[in-house]
């Protein structure tokens, strides 16, 4: 059986966020592969985590993705300033085919674009994805999965840092669908009344108040905050509001554009423009939304570069939503050139966590050796890109450990589920399968 099958019998997708069906990127050709170990959103440790602890399982998924496509080069990319996780990688890669590319720790070197850039020097045909450029992206315990699939081992656990106002900041390897009410009892608990969750970290991830969440095949992590925070305040207004406060406020400074890593790689992005188009009727509107159309909605405008404190991020994410259902494709120039003062103008970890007001949240988050012994988990029956999952099990039925328990419909993209325990299947509801574990 090749590698991309037995990937997707493994149910691997993307596991920094993206949710990819992994098998569909190793169909593909290319001439490199990246492993994706630059995790920038601030406080999130992960994929430190994983490259120190399962280093050989990395670079094995590595060489395993390059000969699937067949190139000739492979790299972890990994920020310098995680030394530990540096040193393991680099004894891991001796003797392979894979080499360490060392980053800056600048937001947002995980940004495919951005990372492609930075270690190809290549850069991604607008609105194109890696492949179009000849490379093949994952992250890093993506890559550790698929170096197990290759074993016929399924993913059954994720691995995610709790971290913010909690007691004990902690990485913790946990199987899919334990709640985060859970991973932050396992992290000592919150220290502040009525938490606010930020999933998947303050600047790509989503702000909930439900700790009944369950945790899927992408989440990386979570930071817990005060209601009062000044971020968390600002990411709870009101959309509506956020619109029309923007509409009234914003002075076309162009410093949203100007710190925009999209922009500054060449690309035609340029929220101010964005801003603009606020003002103007449904007709007019639709010109200016084209200039969000190469947003990877980073975060970088609104919560560090707008002097004004306003919503250009979010102004975007409704540009893309409107040219979306308009079924408006990009049609603009497709070869960027780099800001000549690109490099000067990326922002740095450092003053990004002062801006985002997290410097005195900023500690580390040590992974636990032993996985969480979750008693329940609650399996979200769509955890990455593509079709849910159909149910293969009914209430009442007992499963083994990485048993699959529900599947794709045949042909369509999506991934398998297994169960990460042996147990009892509680309920089954449209959106998700409920199981016990057995005593
Ligand atoms: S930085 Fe803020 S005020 Fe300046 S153009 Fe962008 S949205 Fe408007
Ligand atoms: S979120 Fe803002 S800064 Fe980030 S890519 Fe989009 S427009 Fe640029």
């Amino acid at each position: 059986m090749n590698l991309a099958e037995l990937v997707r019998l493994a149910g691997v997708v993307g596991a920094g966020g993206g949710g990819f069906p992994a098998h569909v990127k190793l169909s593909a050709r290319a001439d490199t592969v990246i492993a994706n170990g630059a995790e920038c959103e601030p406080l999130l440790h992960k994929d430190a985590a994983v490259m120190e602890h399962r280093p050989r399982d990395v670079v094995r998924g590595v060489e395993l993705a390059m000969d699937a496509v067949g190139a000739t080069a492979g790299f972890v990319a990994i920020k310098t300033k995680n030394q530990h996780a540096v040193e393991t990688i680099t004894a891991a890669c001796t003797g392979t085919r894979v080499q360490v590319k060392l980053l800056g720790d600048y937001y947002p070197a995980g940004d495919e674009y951005d990372l492609v850039h930075e270690v190809t020097g290549r850069l991604i045909p607008a609105a194109g994805l890696p492949i179009h450029a000849g490379v093949v992206v994952n992250n890093v315990e993506t890559l550790a999965n698929i170096a197990a699939a290759a074993e016929g081992r399924p993913v059954t656990l994720k691995y995610l840092t709790i971290a913010g106002a909690v007691r004990e900041p902690v990485t913790l390897a946990v199987p899919v669908g334990t709640s985060f009410a859970e991973c932050i009892a396992a992290a000592g608990g919150a220290t502040v009344p009525d938490p606010v969750l930020c999933l998947g970290g303050m600047m790509m991830g989503e702000t909930t108040t439900n700790l009944d969440v369950p945790v899927t095949k992408t989440s990386t992590g979570v930071i817990v905050l005060s209601r009062e925070h000044p971020v968390v305040k600002r990411k709870l207004t009101p959309p509506a509001a956020k619109a029309r406060i923007g509409k009234s406020a914003c002075d076309q400074c162009r410093f949203c554009t100007e710190f925009c890593p999209r922009f500054l790689l060449g690309y035609a992005v340029e929220p101010h423009l964005v801003m603009r188009g606020l003002g103007f009727n449904a007709t007019g509107k639709q010109d200016w939304n084209d200039w969000a159309a190469l947003c990877c909605a980073c975060g970088l405008c609104t919560l560090y570069a707008c002097p004004e404190q306003l919503f250009p991020k979010e102004a975007c994410d409704d540009a893309k939503s409107a040219l979306r259902a308009a079924n408006r494709k990009w049609t603009g120039p497709t070869t960027p050139r780099p800001h000549p003062m690109r490099e000067g103008r990326r922002v740095p970890i450092k003053a990004l966590l002062r801006k985002l007001s997290l410097e005195d949240l900023n500690a580390p988050a040590p992974l636990r050796a032993e996985p969480l012994a979750s008693a329940r988990v609650r399996l979200r029956l769509k955890q990455g890109a593509g079709a849910p999952g159909q149910p293969l099990v009914a209430a009442g039925a007992r499963v083994a450990a990485g048993e699959v328990v529900a599947e794709p419909p045949t042909g369509a993209l999506g991934a398998r589920l297994h169960a990460p325990f042996a147990g009892v299947v509680e309920a089954v509801t449209a959106t998700e399968i409920v199981l016990s574990r057995s005593a």
